[in-house]
């Protein structure tokens, strides 16, 4: 489980951590780095960057979070892959995919992310572990299950691939309202916010 924080306070975290909580998933660096700066890297808690990235913020990233869920285009991806490798390292990450082809959504198409995938194979600072997807909103959980297994079908797509480098280990989908349906559908990483800290203002 990942503990999706943004706009919670430090305080709250560090309750949710002595809680027992491992993955903090913030969607802001801004936001992010002051907490970052007070609670951790301590006591083996990971963090997840899970919103959207710009590429001139790929720079003050890495090294601060252990998984990047949001990778959503192949420029961010070359970023990624050029800071990571100055800086000697390799950054894991998931590819977004926009599941239901939204127009406001940001993510890979389900018709080009095999495509956008080979090109990434190529990158070696860049560890593709994964896919990630929110999707569209939904009345009930339940609509939302056809999406999930479409996202894990398309992980099985990919897997089938002769990539050398990218993995299908993980998928990072499911958030308060709809983690039991995403877990029936093959989620290994869910992101919950309002369900641990209760709802955000407005
Ligand atoms: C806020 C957020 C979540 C958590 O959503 P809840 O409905 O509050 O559980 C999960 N994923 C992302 C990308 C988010 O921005």
């Amino acid at each position: 489980m990942v503990a999706a924080t943004k706009a919670v306070s430090v305080e709250h975290v560090r309750t949710a951590v002595r809680a027992g909580v491992r993955i903090v998933g913030e969607n802001r660096l801004q936001e992010a780095m002051p907490k970052i700066d007070v609670l951790g890297p301590c006591d083996g808690l990971e963090w997840h960057f899970i919103g959207s990235l710009q590429r001139r913020k790929v720079k003050n990233v890495l090294g601060r979070f252990r998984m990047i869920h949001s990778v959503d285009s192949l420029e961010l991806a070359q970023e990624i892959d050029r800071r990571a490798a100055e800086a000697g390292m390799r950054q894991p990450v998931l590819l977004e995919v926009n599941i239901a082809g939204e127009s406001t959504k940001s993510g890979f198409p389900p018709s080009t992310i095999i495509q956008a995938a080979r090109a990434m194979d190529e990158l070696i600072h860049m560890e593709v572990q994964g896919l990630m997807v929110v999707p569209p909103p939904a009345k009930d959980a339940e609509s939302s299950r056809p999406y999930f297994r479409r996202v894990r079908d398309l992980a099985r797509e990919i897997e089938k691939q002769d990539f050398r480098h990218i993995r299908m280990d993980e998928l990072s989908m499911g958030m308060s309202q709809d983690f039991e349906i995403a877990i029936e559908e093959g989620a290994t990483l869910i992101r919950i916010g309002t369900a641990l800290f209760g709802s955000r203002p407005h």
